[in-house]
């Protein structure tokens, strides 16, 4: 008891939920559904993304996953959206962060990296989640591309690996506009590149720059996803949410 006082003390839990925590798990956990955080930082510009985009990401997975819990989280929630309770029922957690990497603390990319590695949870890193403190966490290197360039690149998406599971009833596709990240990619060799691409730059030339890569790191799957700019709408194309849903039931082994 001494444990679980202090412990409550140190939360600062009111008696209600100091109460409610004593219960035996099974008076209140709900079936045991598959469940995936979608967590944002609440920068993208509103005239695009409404809701943000892990709203908009988490729009797809209604008809996608429907068998899911989706849960929408971000970097101004309670322990900045994924604490070690949440993460432990989490299977997959995706995450889309930009101008705010520096603010997320050091115990809550702790919390995702044992997560990760010793429980198996799946992380799936999104466009400029590449610099995310728990992705570097993740893959242990500079995570760095070796040029970014919004100036109306476009990009052909193509389908490397037809058998892989995230490329399941995906075809090659074009994004009309995306904030070219060129080669190279300061990552670690991945297991799996089942989405490859073409940029062809404003003036015509082409550049290659791999769109979607595979790790496993510990017990748990790693996805990054390249395309995801927040002034470009590819969160709302099909392509992009077959591949994000796709993703999800691969980094949890479903
Ligand atoms: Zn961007």
């Amino acid at each position: 008891m001494k444990t679980s006082i202090s412990r409550r003390a140190a939360l600062g839990l009111g008696a209600t939920a100091a109460a409610s925590a004593l219960l035996p798990l099974e008076t209140w956990a709900a079936p045991a559904k598959h469940r995936v955080v979608v967590w944002s930082e609440g920068t993208a510009p509103k005239e695009i993304y409404s809701n943000d985009i892990n709203g908009a990401i988490a729009d797809g997975f209604k008809k996608s996953l429907p068998d899911w819990e989706v849960v929408l989280a971000g970097i101004d929630d309670p322990d900045q959206g994924a604490n070690e309770e949440s993460l432990k029922r989490t299977d997959v957690l995706m995450w889309w962060g930009h101008k705010r990497h520096r603010e997320v603390k050091d115990e809550v990319v702790e919390a995702i990296f044992k997560r990760v590695n010793e429980g198996g949870m799946g992380f799936i890193s999104l466009h400029s989640s590449h610099f995310s403190k728990p992705y570097k966490r993740l893959m242990g290197t500079k995570c760095s591309w070796g040029e970014y360039k919004a100036d109306g690149t476009s990009v052909s998406v193509t389908v490397k690996e037809p058998d892989h599971p995230i490329c399941q009833g995906v075809k090659d596709f074009e994004l009309p506009k995306i904030e070219r990240y060129g080669e190279p990619f300061a990552v670690p060799e991945p297991e799996a590149v089942p989405l490859d691409g073409q940029y062809t730059k404003p003036d015509g030339t082409k550049a290659p720059g791999r769109m979607g890569l595979c790790w496993t790191i510990g017990k748990g799957r790693v996805f990054y996803f390249t395309p995801g700019h927040e002034t470009y709408d590819d969160f709302f194309r099909p392509e992009v949410q077959l591949i994000m849903a796709n993703a999800v039931k691969w980094a949890a082994r479903q």
